[in-house]
């Protein structure tokens, strides 16, 4: 018999119904990316070998090591060999289009989203593939357009905190960082050489080389021996010159006007060359090693870097799987959470909580049990994470019969009579049921 022919490493089948949620996902980009005047771009899925080579960066580990890169025979004598690669992002397709198309022309900005595949020969594992679907957008002009303002930033963050409320992913971290622009970044970069070379032996070998080709990369190192050096070496922000500081307070400042909440990570560098000034990274704890949700970053030279005008721009991709892996997880998490949580406040309601607790099952409610032994506040923490809400039973509820519900989703308090209390949580459930299948449609 012939062996079964499979997909390739690192590549999937996507199937029903888990492609129902990847339809999803993008059907609530596209509107969300409307929303903010942006159209589709679909560039070709593979290119010429030097759009990266000059775009992302001939020392990256993208272009160095990860490429799906052919040379493709000519089929007549007027074609020549070609070294053609599948693309490993869109971002240098993009910029080459815009290029190609004379876009700067029309004196705008040009605003442009992108939903496809992007190859990269990455070791497989939970969230990383060798072909990945990213959703991306790019804001690029030029500068009299108003291309390098730090308003462009602070939109784009806006927007993607915006899409991620509305896909429904709880629990995102933005992590915030300015790498310079092309001024100040030599200055930084002679500075970090030189607090390297005295250590550089003690470190990763992967550092000693990256020390020499691309000494930025050493600050995104993870192995756990290299920390404390990196920890010690000079901070980019302290050689940042006035025009990249102010642009980096210009971003803050309007994050913050805006009520997008971030932190401030002065490793991140990101693995691709062409950033400069703002990098950004959304990451999620329940992802695990591969915690990237989405990267993106300001690329004030990347046109000219591959042969087109002056036209800074901003941009970002999102890892589709990583978005599909968060939500099946929230749905999982959420599936598993129990009704409610029946506290009792002290040891001496712990007899009653119990029977509040079967009569609550017998209804057909999902119930958690606490003990009267454990603080308060150590009940809410645990009941959390395992339930939607928390009844607290202690004298003055037994006595009044009345009982207080409180909602870890709103943190609403409610007052509930003890005999209406099965009825109330069986119609918040129905009631959750159908906001979910709402949303599914
Ligand atoms: P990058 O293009 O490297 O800036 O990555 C942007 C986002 O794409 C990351 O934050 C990930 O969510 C996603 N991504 C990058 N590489 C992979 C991969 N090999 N597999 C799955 N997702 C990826």
């Amino acid at each position: 018999m012939t062996t079964p022919v499979k997909a390739v490493r690192g590549t999937r089948d996507l199937l029903p119904p888990e492609t129902a949620l990847w339809s999803r996902i993008e059907a609530t980009a596209r509107e969300v990316f409307a929303r903010y005047n942006f159209g589709e771009i679909r560039t070709p899925i593979f290119e010429e070998t030097t759009l990266f080579a000059r775009g992302v960066g001939e020392e990256t580990d993208i272009v160095s090591k990860e490429m799906y890169t052919w040379e493709d025979r000519a089929r007549a004598q007027s074609e020549k060999t070609q070294s053609l690669t599948l693309r490993p992002e869109n971002t240098a397709g993009v910029v080459r289009a815009y290029i190609e198309h004379k876009l700067s022309e029309t004196g705008q900005l040009q605003k442009l989203f992108y939903i496809g595949p992007q190859f990269r020969r990455e070791r497989p594992q939970k969230g990383r593939y060798r072909q990945f679907f990213q959703i991306g957008a790019e804001v690029i002009g030029p500068p009299h357009a108003g291309s390098e303002s730090p308003l462009r930033d602070a939109e784009v963050l806006e927007m993607l905190a915006s899409l991620l409320e509305e896909l429904g992913i709880e629990g995102w971290t933005l992590r915030l960082n300015s790498v310079g622009s092309a001024s100040d970044r030599p200055a930084y970069l002679a500075k970090l050489r030189e607090a390297i070379a005295p250590v550089a032996h003690r470190m990763c070998a992967d550092c000693q080389r990256r020390a020499e080709t691309n000494p930025l990369r050493v600050l995104d190192c993870k192995v756990a021996e290299d920390q404390e050096i990196i920890e010690s070496l000079p901070r980019i922000a302290d050689s940042l010159d006035e025009a990249s500081r102010a642009h980096f307070a210009a971003v803050c400042a309007a994050l913050e006007a805006a009520r997008v909440p971030y932190t401030l990570d002065h490793r991140l560098v990101r693995g691709l060359d062409y950033y400069t000034r703002t990098t950004f990274e959304f990451t999620h704890g329940g992802l695990g090693a591969q915690n990237a949700l989405l990267g993106g970053g300001r690329y004030d030279g990347l046109s000219e870097a591959i042969g087109g005008p002056k036209a800074p721009g901003i941009g970002f991709a999102i890892g589709q799987d990583r978005l599909v892996l968060t939500l099946q997880a929230q749905e999982q998490e959420e599936a598993e959470r129990a009704d409610a949580w029946v506290a009792p406040v002290g040891e001496a309601q712990n007899p009653a909580s119990l029977a509040l607790a079967r009569e609550l099952r017998r209804a057909g409610l999902r119930v958690e049990l606490g003990d009267g032994g454990f603080r308060v506040r150590k009940s809410m923490e645990v009941a959390d994470r395992q339930a939607r809400r928390i009844i607290l039973l202690g004298e003055d509820e037994l006595a009044s019969g009345v009982l207080t519900v409180k909602d870890f989703s709103t943190a609403v308090q409610t007052k509930i009579p003890r005999a209406e209390l099965a009825a109330h949580l069986l119609a918040a459930r129905a009631e959750a049921k159908q906001k979910k299948e709402k949303q599914r449609a």
